[in-house]
């Protein structure tokens, strides 16, 4: 977990995109922090391992490093996932091949 070095209340610390790869493995068959997203708020393209990932919400809140605003938001429950993607324009994932 990444601590703000300005002394912010803990609410603000975040993590990399890269605390996303667990959770998500549930859902996709590729690792999902390979994938590059668009920002739907600024168009900011980065890697989803750049995302700065909060999680003392219920579930995790991906945000923008370019913006702050949120582009993905994940909550596991017992029986259900949910993933909501609005803040994406697109992903983009590498493949091998053709
Ligand atoms: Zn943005």
């Amino acid at each position: 977990m990444t601590i703000p070095a300005d002394g912010s209340p803990a609410e603000y610390a975040y993590m990399d995109g890269n605390a996303l790869a667990g959770p998500l493995s549930e859902v996709f068959a590729v690792d999902v922090t390979t994938a590059t997203s668009r920002c739907a708020h600024c168009g900011r393209t980065e890697p989803v391992a750049a995302l700065r990932v909060y999680a003392h919400a219920p579930g995790l809140v991906a945000r923008c490093e370019g913006c702050d605003e949120v582009v993905l938001r994940m909550v596991r429950g017992t029986q259900t996932l949910w993933l909501d993607l609005r803040g994406a324009v697109a992903l983009a994932f590498p493949m091998d091949g053709a």
